[in-house]
């Protein structure tokens, strides 16, 4: 079983050895929402404040430099972690969020009007949602969804057809979706995208942390990410877009680094990538995502997809044995290592709080995708997520204890009656 080479990385994770909940060893099944970091992550970070931190792109000091040329070889690194063509194609925001805002804001402001569409799926999470609300009510664009089919997924003839018939300037999905684990084909969806003239922006928060992208073969036009779910730290985030559309762009936020020159009367902007990054970065984030990139990249991103497959199927397909459970989601081959469920006559929310005291650790309610929740009649549901180093075991651990809840909380299968959530 490839389980088994996986093993040995739960010991670059100290926290993986927590105690929780009454002596109960921690089953961290909530990587979705945010993963753990490595040793590697926390001894560079550490590293860089006891010895070298200072302000970036600013001091003629020793320190500053070495903060610097720090910051700018972690953009090095993360462009290459993409395979982005030139490193200022990577612009470092707070985290999928801010780079989608960034994203709808300038290049929305810039390039959509009144009637135009912007074309969404479903099961997108809400970060890729509002800011195109946003952008629909400051132009009057239009925001249309892809309908999910009956297996939690979209077919290429329902994309092609919404891109004949809606002809939208830009499609922005996810490439897996944090709910129903589902996949969706970047790399074709871009070309059929862009023989319609249409831009794509791809939401990769669930998919950089969990296979190997690559920006140039997939030919995306902007893409995001967050350094928090990929083994680095909070408060950074990547914006890829190609050279010539970041160039044509207006600046999101302004002040100070992002300027050539500033008057009374005007300022004119930095080259790329200073334009993007106004005020004081997230230096030692940064430095601190480029050693994740590098701890993914020694494990492997192959080996983690796959690996992650296996365990995500294997839990899928346990949960689908008990008696009331529906998978949101496709069949167990379709996705990555993420399984939601509801219970019949168990609240999401009961779920999670009664296998933390399991020592399991998921997350409950509607994850940031309410549309995609309510596409399907439900207001919350309960999910697990996988990362790389959890392991079968702890897979079982869930199955039996979801098995054991549910008994215990409806024993003949009667709905209780829904909290308000
Ligand atoms: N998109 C997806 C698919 C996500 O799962 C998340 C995080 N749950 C986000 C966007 C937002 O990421 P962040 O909160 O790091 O900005």
């Amino acid at each position: 079983q490839t389980g088994l080479d996986f093993l040995k990385y739960r010991a670059d994770f100290p926290i993986l050895d927590r105690i929780v909940a009454d002596e109960k060893p921690l089953a961290f099944l909530d990587n979705a929402a945010s993963s753990q970091r490595p040793q590697a992550v926390i001894d560079v970070m550490s590293d860089c404040y006891q010895r070298y931190y200072a302000n970036v792109h600013r001091g003629i000091h020793t320190l500053s430099e070495e903060s610097t040329d720090r910051y700018e070889q972690a953009r090095r690194g993360v462009a290459s972690f993409i395979n982005a063509a030139e490193s200022h194609e990577v612009i470092f925001t707070a985290g999928t969020t801010a780079a989608i805002n960034t994203v709808a804001r300038s290049w929305g402001d810039a390039n959509v009007k009144a009637g135009d569409t912007i074309l969404l799926t479903i099961a997108e999470h809400h970060a890729n949602i509002v800011p195109w609300h946003q952008l629909a009510e400051r132009t009057g664009c239009k925001i249309e969804f892809l309908p999910l089919d009956e297996n939690y997924t979209i077919s290429d003839e329902v994309v092609a057809d919404h891109l004949q018939r809606l002809r939208p300037k830009m499609f922005a999905f996810t490439a897996a979706s944090n709910t129903l684990g589902v996949e969706f084909p970047v790399q074709r969806w871009t070309s059929m995208a862009h023989e319609y003239g249409c831009r794509v922006l791809v939401d990769a928060a669930q998919a950089a942390p969990h296979q190997t992208l690559d920006v140039q073969t997939l030919d995306v036009d902007f893409l995001a990410f967050s350094g928090h779910k990929t083994c680095g730290p909070t408060g950074i985030g990547v914006l890829y877009g190609k050279s010539e559309l970041l160039d044509a762009m207006p600046p999101f936020l302004s002040g100070g680094g992002m300027i050539n020159e500033v008057t009374t009367s005007g300022f004119t902007c930095a080259a790329l990538p200073d334009k993007f990054e106004a005020g004081t970065p997230p230096i030692v984030e940064a430095i601190g995502l480029h050693a994740a990139t590098e701890y993914l990249t020694s494990v492997g991103l192959d080996a983690i997809h796959a690996y992650e497959k296996e365990l995500g199927s294997y839990a899928d397909r346990g949960l689908r044995q008990i008696d009331g459970v529906r998978i949101i989601g496709p069949e167990p081959d379709l996705k990555a290592g993420i399984v939601s469920f509801v219970i019949k006559g168990v609240h999401a929310h009961d779920m999670s709080q009664t296998l933390d005291a399991y020592g399991i650790a998921v997350r409950a309610g509607h994850h940031c995708t309410m549309p995609l929740h309510k596409s399907l009649g439900l207001s919350a549901s309960t999910r697990a997520s996988f990362y790389f180093y959890n392991t079968f075991e702890e897979a079982d651990r869930l199955i039996a204890a979801v098995a054991e809840i549910r008994k215990r909380f409806a024993p003949s299968g009667r709905k209780r009656r829904p909290r308000n959530i």
